[in-house]
């Protein structure tokens, strides 16, 4: 209770004059706690959008939710994506941008989220933290020195057996409470804002479905990030290579002369990646090259292989490696054909959102006035934002307060939910006071 007063007061105090702000009806913690309850795992591989029928169980509940606070036009696609309007209280809506927030569903293949047992560690007083269920899932100070910023806070995990789906229900969370706000305060002016919350973002696939023009929005945010204060306008750009190595079988006992071995083609070429380049010898704005599948055999082998780089001449550099390398197995086995196809995966969505600095500058501020440090992360990955932004929709990416995302020592603070929820409901105000 004493944090949803200081939660109101804190919105208050930030620019809403001569006003009583109402607490949303629900807590963002316990709206929070209600979702990962529900498992939403996807799955890799499959044919079908929404990839794991289950996730279509938070995606009803979540359009009921929002029809009960008021949104309108709510519906599930037959993907099952859910979409809402939540309209203006201005005189003129028509002057502000329609915004987006969208976060996704699903939680990580990775790890199980079926029966998540959530354990708050009430009033943590620093130290590591050990999980109830299974003593080797150990959140150390070392490892996650953002722990010395939570003490005093309730700090939410799982119980050691399977991931806590703070990744995204944060961000569902964040959203919705935010709805809740804002019906509740309609002394808080804000422009129409557009709803989403999408399936399968961590198979990478849920994201292909979504309706852009249905959808309404001239910009949007993904709350989908980690720390408080991590604002990300910057992902990869990704190519993704597959070399193949063509030799020839034949029975070898009548080898002599016949058979050519591409796998040994495949092992000189595999000696040639340079250890300063690659995903475990790099961090920070660092780009990588990853081999990370084969097939290995004697009449036709391939590799197929990552290449990372934030920008565009160093993903050309890292392609050019490749084909160098190609040429250089080449000139040792001239009998192995060799050929190497590279594809365009994603690019960084820099590209497009530095045409739109007020996207971040925007998002910055509202951190500021949630009295949080806003700071900048580039993104070593790919986010549906960048994929959106691509399709026209500019989309960066806000924190949710969590950690340690696709495993057991997932984590996120009634802080971290509280103190979210509130850069989003500051987001909406600036976006109406700059229009
Ligand atoms: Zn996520």
């Amino acid at each position: 209770m004493k944090s949803i007063v200081a939660f109101v007061l804190a919105v208050l105090c930030a620019g809403v004059a001569n006003a009583q702000l109402k607490a949303p009806t629900e807590p963002v913690m316990d709206r929070f706690l209600r979702y990962v309850k529900i498992d939403t795992q996807s799955q890799e591989d499959q044919t079908t959008t929404p990839s794991t029928r289950k996730q279509l169980n938070l995606a009803n509940l979540l359009a009921k939710e929002l029809t009960a606070l008021g949104a309108q036009n709510v519906r599930v696609s037959e993907f099952g994506i859910v979409y809402a309007t939540v309209p203006g209280n201005l005189a003129d809506n028509s002057k502000v941008p329609v915004i987006g927030f969208i976060a996704h569903m699903d939680t990580s293949p990775a790890v199980s989220g079926e029966n998540v047992n959530a354990i708050i560690h009430k009033n943590y007083q620093g130290g590591d933290i050990t999980l109830p269920k299974d003593p080797t899932q150990v959140i150390t100070v070392a490892k996650n020195p953002v722990l010395k910023e939570l003490i005093g806070d309730d700090i939410i995990t799982a119980d050691g057996t399977t991931l806590l789906g703070s990744d995204d229900k944060s961000g569902c969370a964040e959203i919705m409470t935010m709805i809740d706000i804002l019906r509740q305060n309609p002394q808080i002016k804000h422009g129409t804002l557009a709803i989403a919350f999408t399936p399968d973002e961590e198979v990478g696939t849920g994201i292909e479905k979504f309706d852009v023009k249905g959808f309404g929005a001239k910009f949007a945010y993904t709350v989908d990030g980690e720390e408080l204060g991590e604002i990300s306008d910057e992902t990869w750009s990704a190519r993704t290579a597959t070399v193949t190595f063509q030799g020839k079988s034949t029975h070898p006992g009548t080898a002599k002369g016949i058979m050519v071995n591409a796998m040994y083609a495949i092992g000189d070429y595999l000696n040639r990646f340079p250890h300063d380049i690659l995903p475990e010898t790099t961090a920070d704005r660092v780009g990588f090259v990853h081999p990370y599948a084969g097939v290995i055999d004697v009449e036709s082998s391939n590799l197929k292989i990552l290449l990372r780089d934030f920008d565009v001449s160093g993903l050309d550099a890292k392609e050019k490696l490749l084909r160098d390398m190609v040429a250089q197995t080449v000139a040792k086995f001239p009998e192995v054909k060799i050929s190497i196809d590279v594809k365009e995966n994603y690019k960084n969505m820099k590209e497009v959102l530095k045409n739109y600095p007020e996207l971040t500058n925007n998002a910055m501020e509202a951190a500021r006035r949630a009295g949080l440090k806003p700071f900048l992360k580039p993104i070593r990955g790919g986010t549906d934002g960048s994929n959106l932004t691509f399709q026209g929709l500019p989309t960066p990416n806000l924190f949710t307060g969590g950690g340690n995302f696709h495993g057991k020592l997932e984590y996120n603070s009634r802080r971290g939910l509280e103190k979210s929820t509130e850069t989003l409901v500051h987001l909406v105000q600036i976006f109406a006071e700059k229009s």
